[in-house]
């Protein structure tokens, strides 16, 4: 006899207190009339007012909620990787615990996922309650990672997703410090499919993901899949000599038979100076995020550390 399938919702969150109760009571009623069994693991990523205890209480009562905690704050992404690391789920959905991901397109992600499709998308139809320019700078993204990467991650995704058993071994494999899961998971292949939803607005509490954090998720996505910045560089430096080369023989001819305009170029020779300092940190700064990836990347640390599991401290079945 075959065991029932198990849908595990991983959900990373930090300083959730007043998201949580309704997350768990929405999950809840998507799971009330379903033959699956499903498991709710909330990812504490060093949360300080007081959620995870409220969870882990939950824990105690309710044996479909697992709590995992983190030893201090490790970002939205190794918390997602601490999750998928522990869940033994058939299939897990990844989803953010501020309801913008809507617990009730989760029967939609079960029933492509049954179709045969190993990783499934929630592909935001619409997106309520976030600023424009956030909004903005989002499209730009995706368009200027798939123009970069070859890596097709499906536009206006947001990490959430359902990925087979099969993904979360593969993805458990990828050991990399600056992980973007949302390239990880195309990067992966088998079959991709997608359903829409509306996303909503925020349930309650602030974003704990402001521009210039996203930028930063930008940057580490970008140079985690894509070494085109140094080609540009390179480019770069080659039409510069080019010009320069130009610039070079036209100042010889006026050496030769104009020498009395030779003394008025400190203007121009300042300009290029100052331009080409410019491009040369430039391009240190690049080549340096690169070193500072091998660096990071070449201690070996553990990417995050936990704390407790619920499922290891609760009491062992007689
Ligand atoms: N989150 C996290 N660690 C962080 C920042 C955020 O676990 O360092 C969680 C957060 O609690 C939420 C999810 O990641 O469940 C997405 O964050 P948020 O909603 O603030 O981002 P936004 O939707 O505004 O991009
Ligand atoms: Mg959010």
């Amino acid at each position: 006899m075959s065991r029932t399938t198990k849908i595990s919702i991983v959900v990373p969150f930090l300083n959730e207190m007043d998201n949580l109760p309704t997350l768990l009571e929405r999950v809840g009623a998507v799971f009330a009339n379903r033959a699956e069994d499903w498991e709710l693991l909330l990812v504490d990523d060093g949360s300080t007012d007081g959620s995870p205890e409220w969870a882990i209480e939950q824990s105690r009562s309710n044996r479909h909620v697992r709590v995992l905690r983190l030893s201090r704050n490790f970002g939205h992404q190794l918390a997602i990787t601490a999750g998928l690391d522990r869940t033994d789920g058939d299939a897990v959905v990844i989803m953010d615990a501020d309801l913008q991901d809507t617990p009730e397109t989760i029967p939609a992600l079960i029933n492509k996922w049954r179709e045969g499709y190993e990783v499934v998308f929630a592909v935001r139809r619409s997106r309520a309650g976030e600023t424009w320019l956030k909004k903005f700078l989002a499209a730009r993204f995706y368009r200027l990672f798939r123009f970069l990467t070859q890596t097709q991650i499906p536009m206006d995704a947001g990490d959430f997703r359902l990925v087979d058993r099969r993904v979360v071994d593969a993805l458990r494999e990828m050991r990399e410090l600056h992980r973007f899961m949302r390239g990880l998971t195309c990067w992966v292949g088998y079959r991709q499919g997608s359903v829409e939803y509306d996303r909503a607005a925020r349930h309650a509490g602030e974003t704990k993901y402001p521009v210039w954090k996203s930028a930063r998720l930008a940057i580490d996505a970008i140079t985690s899949f894509s070494a085109a910045p140094l080609r540009w560089i390179v480019q770069f430096g080659m039409l510069v000599c080019v010009l320069a080369l130009i610039w070079v023989i036209y100042v010889m001819g006026l050496a030769i038979f104009a020498p009395h305009t030779l003394e008025r170029g400190w203007a121009s020779l300042i300009a290029v100076i100052v331009f080409l300092g410019g491009v040369q940190l430039i391009g240190i700064g690049m080549l340096g995020q690169y070193v500072s990836r091998i660096f990071e990347e070449g201690k070996r640390r553990p990417l995050y550390i936990l704390r407790d599991d619920t499922r290891d401290t609760a009491a062992p079945p007689s």
